[in-house]
């Protein structure tokens, strides 16, 4: 039999476009009949890594997690990020943050790989453009402006235009400090200016090292963390300011720090979690799910019932100012590094994080009621600061930066008169700042936002609109966030997506072969 050649796009090959197309190839070479043109569109040089992984970035700019935790394959059909580095002559550690460029050359040489090895019956195009619309023809989709026709179509524009241009009062303000080799350059930064950085989370982390260490100065680690060597290029003050003033906590550095509880005591744990999500009658995370998380924290702490709430409600309650945020810094640094016990933030963070993967099965594809929603969504962001903040190293080098007066913390929730203005903050995640061609697909109703604020799609990633499936469209990444819980990440045991999806598209190829042969 010969079937019908089947069209399909990705657009989009940052990690996740990787991780499809490399699923679509496995699927592909177990159906040798499916025959297939493939075309990927990507906007940046770089497929497989994209501007955030730009390979050519500076190596002052880290990952948030350690290198044994980077894998871009399934089933360990290819090295991981640790073999990869160990066969190019490095000698980087498991517990080490390497920076965002090794992964992005790491990245890009899988998708080398990827490519080379596509089965023969994927036909495989590769367009380094940037994707302006999609619009629907027929059972079709005509993507623009290459005009190609295809059957069926993956977005998956993860941070989209996220490299946002710079703005009509550029002399003052910075759009974004991405790519910081274009951006924060001498001319737009000079040495002796002050500097106000709107957002205090990981692209501020970014900021301070660019303007810092990525001018020359340098870090030395001692006793209580790091000195800081100047290089004179500085800004003579830069001051993050945000809505809530509240800092990221370190990340613990597993050399440093001994978690104080086992593995029983989490196998323990982590199964009670599973019999409350699997009751049919939990259905609010409010009641059931916030209440059983803050109680596996008291436990892990030894601590009386509620200390994980009072934490919270204490963390939660009002911006933060210089004093707090200051020693909400060291506190979280500390413990990182070992240097004191870990306290009940610790303890909330830590059990967010174990049981994170379980809390994505529950959440994802669910419509919460607007209450619920609401609530999670509070959550969410502030356990984002408490549970995935930077590596300790970097706190470090925050802390020690406030100490020798080149940032301030006195303008943490009311920005100073400055020379230029930074905008260290990156778009929404969800359907909150959609660009082309997601925004056009919303306009023309093929796709849907859920009540947590993200594109909706089942679990295959097709999307969903008011009239169910949106044929031969599916969405993965950012975009969805909220319909899928924490799916921006690297990481690819988090989510099946990309395999979901590469199985459902050769499904439905199948299925039209069928028919084919059928008529025929
Ligand atoms: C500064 C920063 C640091 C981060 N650090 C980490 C980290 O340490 N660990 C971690 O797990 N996660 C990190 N993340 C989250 C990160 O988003 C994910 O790790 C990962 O990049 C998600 O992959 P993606 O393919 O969904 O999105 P992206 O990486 O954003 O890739 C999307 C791709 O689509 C392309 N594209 C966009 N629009 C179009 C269009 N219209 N036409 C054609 N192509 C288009 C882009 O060029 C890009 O290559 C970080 C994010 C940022 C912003």
């Amino acid at each position: 039999m010969t079937g019908k050649r089947k069209t399909i796009a990705i657009i989009g090959c940052g990690p996740k476009g990787l991780y499809a197309l490399d699923s679509l190839s496995q699927v592909g070479r177990n159906n040798p009949a499916s025959q297939i043109d493939l075309h990927i569109f990507e906007a940046s040089p770089h497929p497989g890594a994209g501007p955030i992984y730009d390979p050519s970035q500076p190596d002052i700019l880290l990952m948030n997690f350690p290198a044994r935790m980077i894998d871009a394959w399934t089933d360990g059909r290819g090295p991981d990020f640790l073999k990869w580095s160990h066969s190019n002559g490095s000698s980087v550690a498991a517990d080490d943050y390497v920076p965002r460029s090794n992964v992005g050359a790491y990245l890009g040489w899988c998708f080398k790989k990827v490519v080379e090895n596509a089965p023969a019956n994927i036909n495989l195009t590769l367009h380094t453009t940037s994707v302006t619309s999609l619009r629907q023809k027929q059972d079709g989709w005509i993507v623009t402006p290459s005009g190609i026709v295809v059957d069926e179509v993956l977005v998956s524009t993860g941070h989209q235009d996220w490299l946002r241009e710079n703005s009509a009062d550029s002399a003052i303000t910075v759009s974004s400090p991405y790519p910081i080799s274009k951006t924060l350059t001498p001319a737009s930064v000079r040495a002796g200016a002050i500097v106000a950085c709107r957002g205090f989370a990981l692209t501020f982390i970014d900021m301070m090292l660019a303007l810092t260490e990525g001018r020359g100065g340098v870090f030395t680690e001692i006793d209580k963390g790091h000195s800081y060597q100047p290089s004179g290029q500085e800004p003579a003050l830069i001051a993050p300011f945000s809505r809530s003033g509240r800092p990221m906590r370190a990340k613990v550095s597993q050399t440093q720090f001994t978690p104080p509880r086992d593995v029983e005591f989490w196998t323990e744990q982590l199964d009670g979690f599973q019999m409350v999500l699997g009751d049919p009658r939990v259905d609010l995370f409010s009641e059931h799910i916030w209440t059983k998380l803050l109680s596996i924290a008291d436990k892990l702490q030894g601590a009386s019932g509620g200390a994980a709430r009072e934490f919270f409600d204490d963390w939660t309650a009002t911006p933060f100012d210089a004093h707090r945020c200051r020693d909400a810094l060291r506190l979280g640094y500390d413990i990182a590094s070992g240097r004191i016990a870990p306290d009940i933030g610790w303890a909330l963070a830590e059990t967010w994080r174990r049981c994170y993967p379980q809390l994505i099965r529950w959440i994802s594809y669910r419509e919460l009621c607007q209450h619920d929603a609401a609530l999670f969504l509070e959550v969410a962001a502030e356990m984002e600061r408490l549970a995935f903040g930077p590596p300790a190293q970097n706190v470090g080098k925050l802390i020690c930066l406030e100490e020798a007066g080149l940032i301030s913390f006195d303008h943490l929730t009311n920005p100073p008169n400055a020379d230029v203005i930074i905008d260290a903050t990156i778009p929404s995640a969800g359907a909150a700042a959609l660009s082309e061609p997601l925004a056009g697909l919303l306009r023309d109703g093929h796709v849907s936002v859920g009540a947590l604020g993200g594109l909706r799609i089942n679990a295959d990633g097709q999307s969903l609109c008011n009239n169910g499936v949106t044929a031969g469209l599916s969405i993965i990444g950012r975009a969805t966030e909220g319909c899928v819980l924490g799916n921006d990440t690297l990481s690819r045991l988090l989510h099946d997506l990309p395999e979901r999806w590469a199985k459902q598209v050769l499904r439905s190829t199948a299925a039209q072969n069928t028919g084919l042969e059928a008529a025929t």
